[in-house]
């Protein structure tokens, strides 16, 4: 618990929220500036701010909770697709420094595009380079 924190403060009920789910170590509520109806947030109960400081069993419970959701929030919208999707840290656009997943259910012709035009801008690369990054984090 950080008091500091904006989602911690949701866990503890001092910021309400609109919640769509709560066990002993998930919450999730819907996004208060949601990019499509049924945008909803999955956090873990305990404050971190990158998703490899859980533990495994924090990631697991994490990730069962997002995809039990996400199949009730596409029954619920009528929709057949979700971006899933988390800024993990502050350079990748992380408002708050809690780890929490986005659920953003999507429809065909809805506006909103790939993950990969994420990034406007890509690095030129090739298939040797490419092997040799993919050896270092094999073996690191
Ligand atoms: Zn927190």
């Amino acid at each position: 618990m950080n008091l500091n924190c904006t989602f911690c403060k949701v866990i503890d009920n001092t910021i309400p929220v609109h919640k769509i789910h709560e066990d002993d170590t998930t919450l999730s509520f819907l996004d208060i500036n949601p990019l499509a109806l049924g945008h909803a947030l999955v956090i873990p109960k305990v404050h971190k701010t990158l998703i490899h400081e859980l533990a495994p069993e924090e990631i697991s419970t994490l990730f069962k909770t997002t995809s039990y959701l996400t199949k009730k929030i596409h029954i619920i919208t009528g929709t057949h697709a979700t971006t899933i999707a988390i800024n993990n840290g502050a350079d990748s656009g992380q408002e708050v420094p809690h780890i929490h997943i986005h659920i953003i259910p999507r429809s065909r012709g809805d506006g909103g595009t790939p993950i990969h035009s994420l990034m406007p801008v890509r690095p030129k690369t090739n298939h040797e380079e490419l092997k040799e990054l993919a050896s270092k984090i094999l073996n690191s």
